[in-house]
């Protein structure tokens, strides 16, 4: 990061489930709570849940947030004294999400957000593609394979035990289901549709 920057940008952490993008989020926060700025972390709540929760990593570290259902509740939120806005999961908001934070980093917010960059079929995931080409930082981070032990970059979905079908809803809510970091190519997506260009290849 350069020390001669103006205030206001945009951070993104992307990479596969496992990677460490939460851990690298909560990281960055401490270090701004070390600085003493005003940050306000939010967290997307898929499911009805509402109320204040914390970020989770999956080695337990954790920070205090604010669950929010669309990117106009980052609003409510968000004053003028707000150093640092941070969103964890950010592939679960709304396409309003870059538009709002856009506008804060131009305000002089350091906006720090990280989530997957892919969906379970490898396939760009939501708004994330679009926010990182806006931001001024990107940070690819990769799992490891839990099949070959490479670097992974997709999230391998399984459901009962086999890989996912590619028609399957991207948001799979209350289904039998599991999730492996995996390489490009040990990661399956079950009847994804031939291409005829790709075929020919
Ligand atoms: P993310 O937010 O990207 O899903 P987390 O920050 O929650 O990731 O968790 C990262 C941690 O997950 C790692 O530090 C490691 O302890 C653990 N982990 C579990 N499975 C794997 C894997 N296959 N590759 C890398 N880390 C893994
Ligand atoms: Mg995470
Ligand atoms: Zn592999």
């Amino acid at each position: 990061m350069v020390l001669n920057h103006r205030n206001g940008f945009i951070e993104v952490i992307v990479g596969p489930m496992f990677a460490g993008k939460t851990e690298e989020l909560i990281r960055r926060v401490k270090r701004m709570q070390y600085a003493k700025k005003n940050i306000v972390v939010f967290k997307p709540s898929i499911d009805n849940r509402y109320g204040d929760d914390d970020v989770v990593s999956h080695d337990d570290n954790r920070t205090k947030s604010i669950n929010i259902q669309s990117a106009q509740a980052i609003i409510d939120h968000v004053l003028d004294e707000t150093d640092v806005i941070a969103v964890d999961e950010v592939q679960f908001l709304d396409v309003e999400t870059i538009k709002i934070l856009n506008a804060y980093a131009d305000k002089g917010k350091r906006v720090i957000v990280s989530g997957l960059d892919l969906d379970f079929r490898g396939e760009p995931f939501g708004i994330v593609p679009v926010l990182a080409a806006t931001a001024e930082y990107v940070t690819k981070l990769s799992a490891v394979c839990v099949k070959c032990g490479a670097p992974a970059t997709r999230t391998q979905r399984m459901v009962n035990g086999k890989p996912a079908k590619y028609h399957d809803p991207v948001i799979l809510i209350g289904a039998k289901e599991s999730y492996e970091a995996r390489c490009r190519h040990c990661h399956k997506v079950y009847r994804k549709p031939k291409d005829p260009v790709v075929n020919a290849l």
